[in-house]
């Protein structure tokens, strides 16, 4: 089982910001902005390459809460899914990086 999966399982505990049927979010256990939290289905999903539109469109509004409950919605934030080795995806479980609290900048990417 993968690590995010034995999180969603309680098997790893986590900083969990918000649950419903379908997806969690927690802190990222390593953050990069004031705000880092990831958004998961629970169910395994490998990456951006296999989910299915149905799904993304059921996270778009699970993210979009997140976003209010952290009350970054109307300062601003970034959602981020790294996609394969290039992409930089460490866990192969597709997950979406929201990260705001601060002005973010768009470093140079290689
Ligand atoms: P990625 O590089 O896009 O695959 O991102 C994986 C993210 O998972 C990184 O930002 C890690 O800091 C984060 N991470 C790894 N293990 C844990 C954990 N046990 N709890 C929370 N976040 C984690
Ligand atoms: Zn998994």
């Amino acid at each position: 089982m993968c690590l995010f999966c034995k999180i969603v399982n309680k098997e790893i505990p986590s900083n969990l910001v918000l649950e419903d049927e379908d997806f969690i979010a927690f802190h990222d256990i390593n953050p990069i902005a004031p705000v880092h939290v990831l958004a998961i289905p629970k169910a395994h999903i490998g990456s951006f390459n296999d989910i299915q539109a149905d799904t993304m469109a059921k996270i778009t509004i699970f993210i979009q809460n997140i976003a209010k409950k952290l009350n970054i919605s109307k300062s601003g934030y970034r959602i981020i899914t790294n996609i394969g080795n290039e992409g930089g995806q460490e866990v192969k479980h597709i997950h979406f990086h929201i990260l705001g609290g601060a002005q973010l900048h768009w470093p140079k990417l290689t």
